[in-house]
């Protein structure tokens, strides 16, 4: 049965007509996540969760078309029943299930297992064919708890504070931030990026409440920012800003910090390996748990990945495609 066929604009539903998160402009796009590799510019018609449909419209345009739907709910394009399931990755991260003629196919996006506390929980959806993405699929990426990197990271703060330094995390606008935002809520007077604070404003009119941040401006008095946090994304991160912070000590919050050699980490003077993509563990969690007889696998280390299920004696392969390409969210 072929009812997802693998295109040059993208992952393509023959039978629905439609694309999932292509790549080039087409009629009907149906979005998985709204991070730049999943959704981009210039398509006729976006189809994506509620809780996207903000963000959607702050990060590509007020004027695109786009229809949503909430987790669960079904929708029949040209006789494929179709409907979005939580993938856990960030706020209004959705799995694309598709059924046509007694055929699932399921197009996890972006995901995580682990629970982050701010972004509805992963979802076990069964289906014949799973496309799986494998951003982190090597076994050197297991994630810690989230509780044990958090008492990491309010420990730093904290020892931070001691000092009068400004503890300065590196995290991309959408997803990361939110999430440290809400791990770090309490610490002290957390400041965001205009970028990040133009998330937050998308997310909140969806009627998710975030916890209470201050808009970082370039010509504010630094000083009250000794003690406190500032959150600003990897593209405003510069030598440059870090000087006028008086005392600035700086973490990057990462999957990619896993591995202790990282360009990325030695960039900075502290490093947490907290990631909102599924670790090594999960993704075989999450291959095993969809019962699929036929895996795809996109999306990072595709063919380690796909050659270790075959060797489970599943039946996968990789599948081309351009997700991951700005590091957006890819951490
Ligand atoms: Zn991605
Ligand atoms: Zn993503």
């Amino acid at each position: 049965m072929e009812l997802l066929s693998y295109t040059k604009k993208g992952l393509f539903c023959k039978p629905g007509n439609f694309y999932i998160d292509p790549w080039q402009p087409v009629y009907k796009a149906v979005i998985t996540h709204s991070h730049a590799d999943h959704a981009r510019w210039g398509m006729k018609s976006y189809l994506c969760h509620d809780f996207s449909v903000p963000i959607l419209k702050s990060r590509i345009s007020e004027d695109i078309q786009v229809e949503s739907l909430t987790y669960g709910k079904s929708l029949d394009i040209n006789g494929v029943k179709l409907s979005l399931h939580p993938a856990g990755h960030i706020i209004g991260s959705a799995q694309v299930r598709m059924e046509y003629k007694g055929y699932v196919a399921v197009v996890t996006g972006d995901y995580k297992i682990v629970d982050d506390g701010i972004t509805t929980p992963f979802e076990t959806v069964k289906c014949h064919e799973l496309v799986t993405e494998s951003t982190f699929g090597l076994p050197v990426f297991r994630w810690k708890s989230q509780n044990t990197i958090v008492t990491q990271m309010h420990e730093w703060v904290k020892n931070n504070q001691r000092n009068r330094k400004t503890s300065v995390f590196t995290a991309y606008s959408l997803g990361k931030a939110q999430r440290l935002i809400n791990l770090l809520n309490g610490l002290g007077d957390i400041y965001v990026h205009s970028s990040i604070a133009q998330m937050n404003a998308a997310i909140e009119l969806n009627g998710i409440h975030l916890p209470k941040t201050t808009v970082f401006q370039q010509d504010m008095d630094k000083k009250i920012l000794a003690g406190q946090i500032l959150i600003i994304p990897p593209a405003a991160m510069s030598p440059q800003l870090l000087k006028k912070i008086p005392g600035a000590v700086t973490a990057i919050c990462s999957g990619w910090m896993q591995i202790r050699g990282n360009r990325r980490w030695q960039a900075a003077d502290a490093g947490f390996a907290i990631s909102d993509h599924a670790d090594w563990d999960g993704l075989l969690t999450a291959v095993k748990a969809s019962g699929a007889e036929k895996i795809m696998v996109t999306h990072g280390y595709t063919e380690p990945f796909a050659r270790y299920l075959n060797e489970l004696g599943m039946n996968a392969g990789v599948v081309q495609t351009r997700f991951g390409e700005e590091t957006d969210g890819d951490q």
